[in-house]
This record gives C-alpha cells, sequence and structure tokens, in this order.
C-alpha cells in the first residue's frame, strides 16, 4: 500500500489540498483539488494525473464553512483510496512568529503557541489553525507538521527584522517577520538547477500574485523581503496597499474617525490594484482595461516593483538574478517587461520572444543580470517539510519517532 501526505493550504473563504508519495524524493502530485467559496456557494474539485475526477457544488447560502469542507475532502480520499495509506497531513501557516525558525510537529503546546500569534495576523492565522484542529479531532492517530511562511526569514540579519521603535514594543514581538517563506524556499532550493553561479550569489525573486512580495537571497538564505510586521508592507497588491506612511493611519484615525476594524478592512481589502483602479483587483482585467484608472495602478504596481529591486539590490551589494514567479510573476509578460525595462540600470536586459514564450531564462545572453521565471510550488515545499520532519516511515506506513 503506497505512504501519502496530504498538504492542507486554508485560506478565509478555500481550502487547497494536494496527495503526494511519502517516499523517495517527494515530486508530483498525486491528486490536487480545493473547495472554494466556503461561506457562500461551495464549490469542490479534485483532479488526478488523468484529469478532473470530481467535482461538487453547495447551494448558494449553504455555509459548507471549514469543518464541512475538511470532511468533504476526508470523504473524497476515503472513497478515492486506491491502495493509499495516509500517514502525515502537512499544513501552511502564515505565521511562526519568533520562535518557529522552521517546520513542527504539532503537539497541543505547538497549538497553544500558534493561537497565541492570532494576534499577528488576525485575517489569516485563525484560517491555518481551523484545519490543524479539526484533523486532530478526527483522525489524532496522523501526525501532523505546520510549516510556516515567516520560518525562511529568520536568516536575515537583526538590523533587516527590526523597526526603529522603543524596546518597549519591539520586545513584544513587533519587528519585520517577512512572508511567502515558502515560496522563496522552494524557489531557492530549484535555482541551481536553472542558474547555479546565482543561487551561490545573489538573486531578487519577485513573487507576484494577489498577495504580492520581494526577497534578496544570497546563497540560498533570505537576508531581506517587502513585507514587515504584516503581509500588508511592501508592494501594492490585489486589495492590499502595500508600503504606506504609518502617519496616514493616525490621519484615518483623528481626521476621518474610522476604527481600526474600517481602517483594517481599508488597508486589507479596499485599497491596492483594486482600490486605486477602482476596476478590479486582477491584473488580467487591469491589463485588457482601457481605463486611465486601470492603467496608473499598474504604473504604480511596477514603479513601487522597481524601487523595492533598488533597495533589495542595496541589502545584497548588488545582484545577479531576478526571478519572476507567482501568478502574475509567471503568467503576465507585459509586467515582467516593464519590470525588467525599469531595471536596465542594474544590467536587465530582456529576450523579448523568450519572455513571450513564458521563459525560463527571459534575459538574452549579453545580459549580466539573468532573469528568470520560475513556477512556485509551495505544496511541494510543505510535502517536503513534512516528510522530513516526521522523519521517514516504516514498512506499513506508520511514522517514526
Ligand atoms: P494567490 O496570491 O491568491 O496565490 P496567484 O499566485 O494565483 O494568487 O495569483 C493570482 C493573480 O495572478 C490573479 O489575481 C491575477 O491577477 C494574476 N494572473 C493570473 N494569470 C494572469 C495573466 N495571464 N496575466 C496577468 N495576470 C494574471
Amino acid at each position: 500500500m503506497a505512504d501519502v501526505i496530504l498538504v492542507l493550504n486554508a485560506g478565509s473563504s478555500s481550502i487547497k489540498f494536494s496527495v503526494f508519495d511519502a517516499h523517495g524524493a517527494i515530486s508530483d502530485r498525486l491528486l490536487y483539488g480545493q473547495v472554494e467559496g466556503l461561506y457562500t456557494a461551495a464549490r469542490f474539485t479534485a483532479t488526478d494525473r488523468a484529469g478532473t475526477v470530481e467535482t461538487t457544488e453547495w447551494a448558494q447560502g449553504a455555509e459548507l464553512g471549514h469543518r464541512g469542507a475538511i470532511e468533504h475532502i476526508a470523504e473524497f480520499l476515503k472513497a478515492h483510496r486506491e491502495e493509499r495509506h495516509l500517514v502525515a497531513v502537512g499544513h501552511r501557516v502564515v505565521h511562526g512568529g519568533e520562535s518557529f525558525a522552521g517546520p513542527v510537529q504539532v503537539t497541543p503546546e505547538v497549538i497553544r503557541e500558534l493561537e497565541k500569534l492570532v494576534p499577528l495576523a488576525p485575517l489569516h492565522q485563525p484560517h491555518n489553525l481551523t484545519p490543524i484542529q479539526i484533523v486532530s479531532q478526527l483522525r489524532p492517530d496522523i501526525a501532523q507538521v505546520a510549516c510556516f511562511d515567516t520560518a525562511f526569514h529568520r536568516t536575515q540579519p537583526e538590523t533587516a527584522q527590526a523597526y526603529a521603535l522603543p524596546a518597549s514594543i519591539t520586545a513584544r514581538g513587533v519587528r519585520r517577520y517577512g512572508f511567502h517563506g515558502l515560496s522563496y524556499e522552494y524557489i531557492a532550493s530549484v535555482l541551481p538547477n536553472f542558474d547555479a553561479s546565482a543561487a551561490a550569489g545573489r538573486t531578487v525573486v519577485a513573487h507576484l500574485g494577489n498577495g504580492a512580495s520581494m526577497c534578496a537571497i544570497v546563497a540560498g538564505k533570505s537576508i531581506a523581503s517587502t513585507m514587515g510586521f504584516t503581509a500588508l508592507d511592501g508592494l501594492p497588491m490585489g486589495t492590499r496597499c502595500g508600503n504606506i506612511d504609518p502617519g496616514i493611519v493616525l490621519y484615518l484615525l483623528d481626521e476621518l474617525k474610522m476604527n481600526a476594524r474600517a481602517i483594517g478592512d481599508l488597508l486589507y481589502r479596499q485599497s491596492g490594484l483594486l482600490g486605486v483602479s477602482g476596476v478590479s483587483s486582477d491584473m488580467r482585467v487591469l491589463l485588457a482595461s482601457d481605463s486611465a484608472d486601470a492603467r496608473f495602478a499598474i504604473d504604480l504596481f511596477t514603479y513601487r516593483i522597481a524601487r523595492e529591486l533598488g533597495s533589495l539590490s542595496a541589502a545584497m551589494e548588488g545582484i545577479d538574478a531576478l526571478v519572476f514567479t507567482a501568478g502574475i510573476g509567471e503568467r503576465s509578460s507585459a509586467i515582467r517587461e516593464r519590470v525588467v525595462r525599469d531595471a536596465a540600470w542594474l544590467g536587465a536586459k530582456l529576450d523579448a520572444a523568450a519572455n513571450e514564450a513564458g521563459g525560463p531564462r527571459i534575459s538574452d545572453a549579453s545580459s549580466p543580470l539573468s532573469v528568470w521565471v520560475i513556477p512556485t510550488n509551495e505544496e511541494l515545499m510543505i510535502a517536503r517539510h513534512t516528510q522530513a520532519t516526521i522523519g521517514g516511515f516504516r514498512a506499513g506506513g506508520t511514522p517514526r519517532g
């Protein structure tokens, strides 16, 4: 019977799942899918190597919720067991705080520690913890591993992690944590296959999805990133504002009399590409739009990327490679072209045909800065961490140790 690892990536309105063979060098997913619209009109899809195997839809307003979704995924996996034996579940958890610098096997104490971090990521952390708690109840015999978006950044120097605030505040854990770490770690792990000298040197990875950030990586280790205490900082995103002067928050409080909840909603859900364009948070829609505000939203997005690229290059005292990844980075040749053009001063020269074709290398042979498109794979990273954390398997599929 084949031992498998289940990876769960739970957000506020969806849960994605992937199933990997637990043995050997973990590579392709055997099966994957998601439940979207958990609190509106839920929809389940599952796909294996041969194509879609199941689609289920719930009525509008049926509110499946996180528990209902996990139970549905569990029932589906049971029904499609096909000689598979589940040995561990790996979870994406956005915040590992200061203490978790790597993946950890879940215990009741770990859950208590992770619950303490909810105030640091109130929009994400509770959704990540819910599936852990549900699996603990449904299958207490199964090993669970939490993998953190912050962990990869714990190698950053103290100056990159600190804010210039009084010690009475920073001692409470107010520091730059950085996010998208599982994506950066995956890119760092495969970069040697694309550009061995850059992998040993200085690379900026631009993870441009709904959430967007950039990370400076030297010899495989994070040394700086654009996200800070929360996932609001840095680049403008689909609906998040990115870097703004904190004085704006004081203005919103004092002059516009907004409360913390309204400000949170403004900065997380009504800003970024959506707020500026008034059209959409989806880069595809903005690129196809002839609205001047949509064009300005794109200008602001690429301008901020150019500024952050300069800043991260300064932190590394130079740059050898630039990597694009995530939804926009992997699929939008137009955005990549603009970013590479803005990086001409760093030595970037675009190979237009390669860029249109989607890479992997999109800089021309004479470009001193090599530029790449590399699809990210956070789920694979979680599966690898889960395998390594539980330390292999005995015959029969029982986790060791
Ligand atoms: P998430 O951060 O939610 O994981 P993704 O990495 O999947 O997001 O990126 C989603 C975003 O990618 C979408 O909002 C969309 O704007 C963008 N995107 C996807 N395909 C394209 C494309 N062909 N051109 C431009 N943008 C795209």
